[in-house]
C-alpha cells in the first residue's frame, strides 16, 4: 500500500492561509517577519516536493532524475526550516552583532547546511543519502542530517534559554513549541512511515508562531497607527539586554490631559492622530530609519539605532518647529506643549528601569521652555539613582536618624525685627549627598514613610522650642509643614500633642502650614482633624497661595491665621497685572483679618516693594537661607540685638 498525501495536502492549504494572512496582517517588514515568510515559503516548497515524491513512488515510477529531484528538494528544503528556525530566534533577540563578531559560531551553524547540501547534491551519483533505483532507501550518511537537526535544535534550545527574559510566558511557549511538536512528528514517521505527518506538523507549529508571537494587534496602535507600549518595552530591554546603543526622541505632551479634558475623547485621539502623522512625515522625509512608537497619555518615543543615531538631533529640531504648530481642529485652535527630551540610551539613562521611570514624567519635573531637553542635563545619575533608591534611602535616614531639621527665619515688617522661623528638613545621605526635599517628601508620601518623618520633625522642633536657648530668642512660634497625606492621616492630632505634651510646648508655639491642594479636599477626617488641633490652641497658615485652584469658599472656611504668598508672585512681581492682583489679594485678606507672610524674597527691592504693599511678614534668601538649629540661634541673637 502506498503512502497518503492528504495531510501533505491540508499543509499545504495551512501555509498557503499562513502566507495569505502575513500580507493582510502587513507582517512583512521588519527581518523576523521576513524570516518567518521565507521558513512559510521554504516549507511549501519542502510540501510540494513531498507531494510529488510520494506521488512518484506510489506510481512506482522508473523516472530516476524525477525522483532524485523529488526526494532531494524535499530533504533539503525540509531540513533548511530547522536553521531557518534558529535565525528566527536569534531575530527576536535582535543579536545579530554579537553574530556577526563570532566566526566559529557562524562556522558552525552554517557547516552542516553545506555539508548536507553538497552531500545531497552528489547524492545521485554515489547514494551516500538515499537511492531510489530499487524503491526509496536511506544510505550512510542520511544519519547526518538527525545529527546536524538535533545540532540545530540545542542552540535554539540554548537561545530561547538565554533570552527568555526578553519574552512573555506565552511567547517563550509559541516560540518553542516547534521543538516538541517536531519531535512528535519525528516519532510518528518513524513508527508508521504511511502517514505523512512532518509537514503537517511543521504547518502547525508555524501557526502557533503566527498566532503566539505575530501579533499587530499586539504591537499597532489602533488610533496612532504606531507601535505601541509593549513593543517600546520589548525592543528597550532588548537593546540594554544586548548592549546596543540607541539615541532616543521622547516626546510627551505636557498639557495633554487638559486638551483631552477641553476637547473630549474623540478629538483629541484626533490631536494623536495629527500629531502621529506629523512625526511619520518627518520620519519619512529624513529617510525613514528611526522606529516609532506611541505609549499612553500623549507620550511619543522615536528610536535610532546605530549609524543613524546622529540623525535624531535634527529630527528633534524638526519635530519640534513643527509641534509648536498650532494644531486646528473643529475650529478649534489647539496649542500643544510638546516636551521633547533627547536621550542616549545607555550612555544617560544606564539602564532600562532608570530610562522608563525618566521618561514617565519629565514634563512634571520642569517648566515648558519650547527648547529641546537633554536627559544628561536634566538630570544627573546621581539624581536618577536617588530616584531609584529612594525608598532605601528614607529607610536608613530614618533608622539612622540623619534626617536634620533647618530653620528660616521669618522676620515682621511691623516690629523691625524677626519673630518666627519655618522649619524644613534636610536630608544628607552619606552616598548620594544632599537630597532635595522636594524628591523626599513626595516620595515619602507615596511610600508613606511622610507620617515618621512629620513626627521626627514635629518632636526635634519641639525639642527646640523647649529649651532654653529658643527662649531668650523671644520668638513667637515655628511654623512647620503638613503635607497632605499627613492631614489626612486620623491619629494626626493625638501624636502632635502627646509629642508637644512631653516636652512642654504650649500650643501659640505652633503653626502649622497647609497647603492649597490640602484644602481642595473636603474630607471628614482632615475638617476633623483640623478642628481638633484648633481647638487645642493651634494655629494654621495656608502655604504657597496662588499656586493652586483653591476652592475659595473652602480657603475662608478653614481656620486660618496666615497666608503664604508663594514664592512665584514675587518672580512675577513686575508684570503690572500682577501687581494690582497683589494689592487687592493682600487688602482682601486684610480685611478678612489674616496674616501675610511673602515667600521667596532675594532682594531689598522686592523687601521694599512687598513691605510697602503692608504684608506682615517676609521670608526669603534676602534675609537667610534655611539653616541648622545652632547657625539660627546665633542668626537670630545677632540681628534682634542688632534691631
Ligand atoms: P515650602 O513649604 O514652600 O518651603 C519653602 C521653600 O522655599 C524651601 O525649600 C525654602 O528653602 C525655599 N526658599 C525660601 N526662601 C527662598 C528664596 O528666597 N528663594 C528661593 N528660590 N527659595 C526660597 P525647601 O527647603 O527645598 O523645601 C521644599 C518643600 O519641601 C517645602 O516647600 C515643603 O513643601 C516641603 N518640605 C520641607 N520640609 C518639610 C517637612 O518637614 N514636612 C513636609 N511635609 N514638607 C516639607
Ligand atoms: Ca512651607
Ligand atoms: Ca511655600
Amino acid at each position: 500500500m502506498g503512502k497518503s498525501i492528504s495531510l501533505d495536502i491540508a499543509a499545504l492549504v495551512l501555509l498557503l492561509i499562513l502566507l495569505n494572512s502575513c500580507y493582510v496582517r502587513k507582517m512583512t517588514s521588519g527581518i523576523s517577519n521576513r524570516i518567518f515568510m521565507i521558513i512559510v515559503l521554504v516549507s511549501i516548497a519542502s510540501t510540494l516536493f513531498d507531494i510529488a515524491a510520494v506521488t512518484l513512488d506510489n506510481a512506482q515510477s522508473n523516472n530516476i532524475a524525477a525522483l532524485y529531484t523529488a526526494h532531494s528538494g524535499y530533504l533539503i528544503t525540509h531540513f533548511l526550516c530547522v536553521p531557518l528556525h534558529l535565525l528566527f530566534v536569534i531575530s527576536l533577540t535582535d543579536t545579530w552583532h554579537i553574530l556577526r563578531k563570532r566566526i566559529g559560531m557562524q562556522i558552525l551553524l552554517g557547516l552542516p547546511l553545506v555539508v548536507m547540501f553538497v552531500a545531497l547534491v552528489v547524492n545521485a551519483g554515489n547514494q551516500i543519502v538515499f537511492s531510489v533505483e530499487s524503491g526509496y532507501t536511506r544510505g550512510p550518511l542520511f544519519g547526518l542530517m538527525y545529527v546536524a537537526t538535533v545540532l540545530y535544535i540545542v542552540f535554539d534550545i540554548v537561545y530561547i534559554v538565554r533570552y527568555r527574559d526578553l519574552f512573555s510566558f506565552s511567547r517563550l511557549v509559541a516560540i518553542a513549541t516547534v521543538i516538541p511538536v517536531g519531535l512528535v512528528a519525528m516519532l510518528i514517521q518513524m513508527f508508521n512511515p504511511r502517514t505523512l505527518v512532518e509537514m503537517f506538523c511543521g504547518s502547525i507549529s508555524l501557526l502557533i508562531i503566527s498566532i503566539g508571537i505575530q501579533r499587530p494587534e499586539d504591537y499597532i496602535d489602533s488610533f496612532t497607527q504606531l507601535t505601541k507600549y509593549s513593543a517600546y518595552v520589548y525592543d528597550m530591554k532588548r537593546a540594554s539586554r544586548n548592549d546596543k546603543h540607541v539615541k532616543i526622541i521622547m516626546l510627551n505632551i505636557g498639557n495633554f490631559r487638559s486638551v483631552q479634558a477641553m476637547v473630549g475623547f474623540d478629538s483629541a485621539m484626533d490631536v494623536l492622530k495629527e500629531v502621529a502623522g506629523k512625526i511619520r512625515e518627518i520620519n519619512k522625509k529624513m529617510g525613514g530609519n528611526a522606529d516609532l512608537y506611541y505609549l499612553d497619555n500623549g507620550r511619543f518615543r522615536i528610536v535610532f539605532c546605530g549609524k543613524y543615531r546622529e540623525k535624531a538631533e535634527s529630527m528633534a529640531e524638526a519635530l519640534n518647529q513643527e509641534l509648536k504648530k498650532k494644531i486646528e481642529l473643529n475650529e478649534l485652535d489647539i496649542n500643544l506643549t510638546p516636551y521633547i527630551v533627547l536621550a542616549n540610551y545607555p550612555e544617560e539613562l544606564t539602564d532600562f528601569r532608570t530610562l522608563m521611570a525618566f521618561g514617565a514624567d519629565f514634563h512634571q519635573r520642569t517648566p515648558y521652555t519650547g527648547q529641546i531637553i537633554r536627559a544628561g542635563e536634566m538630570y544627573n545619575q546621581n539624581q536618577l539613582d536617588i530616584q531609584n533608591n529612594i525608598d532605601e534611602i528614607i529607610e536608613r535616614a530614618l533608622e539612622h536618624g540623619s534626617f536634620e531639621v533647618y530653620y528660616q527665619p521669618i522676620y515682621s515688617v511691623a516690629q523691625g525685627k524677626f519673630v518666627s522661623a519655618e522649619a524644613l528638613i534636610r536630608l544628607f545621605d552619606p552616598q548620594h549627598g544632599f537630597i532635595s526635599p522636594e524628591t523626599l517628601i513626595v516620595s515619602a508620601e507615596q511610600n508613606g514613610a511622610i507620617h515618621r518623618i512629620g513626627e521626627f520633625v514635629f518632636e526635634k522642633v519641639c525639642q527646640f522650642i523647649a529649651s532654653d536657648e529658643f527662649a531668650r530668642l523671644g520668638l513667637d512660634y515655628i511654623e512647620i509643614n503638613l503635607s497632605v497625606a499627613q492631614i489626612m492621616n486620623g491619629d494626626l492630632p493625638d501624636t502632635y500633642l502627646a509629642i508637644m505634651n512631653k516636652y512642654h510646648v504650649t500650643p501659640d508655639k505652633i503653626n502649622l502650614e497647609i497647603t492649597e491642594t490640602a484644602a481642595a479636599y473636603a474630607q471628614n477626617v482632615m475638617t476633623d482633624n483640623l478642628e481638633r488641633l484648633t481647638q487645642a490652641g493651634i494655629s494654621f497658615s495656608l502655604d504657597d497661595y496662588g499656586t493652586g485652584y483653591s476652592n475659595m469658599q473652602r480657603v475662608i472656611q478653614l481656620p486660618l491665621k496666615i497666608i503664604k504668598l508663594d514664592k512665584s508672585f514675587v518672580d512675577t512681581k513686575n508684570n503690572p497685572k500682577v501687581w494690582i492682583f497683589l494689592r487687592n489679594t493682600v487688602k482682601m485678606l486684610k480685611d478678612m483679618d489674616m496674616e501675610i507672610v511673602v515667600e521667596g524674597v532675594e532682594t531689598q527691592e522686592m523687601l521694599d516693594a512687598f513691605s510697602d504693599l503692608k504684608c506682615d511678614f517676609i521670608q526669603g534668601y534676602f534675609f537667610s537661607k534655611p539653616i541648622p538649629r545652632n547657625d539660627f540661634v546665633a542668626f537670630i541673637t545677632e540681628a534682634n540685638k542688632a534691631s
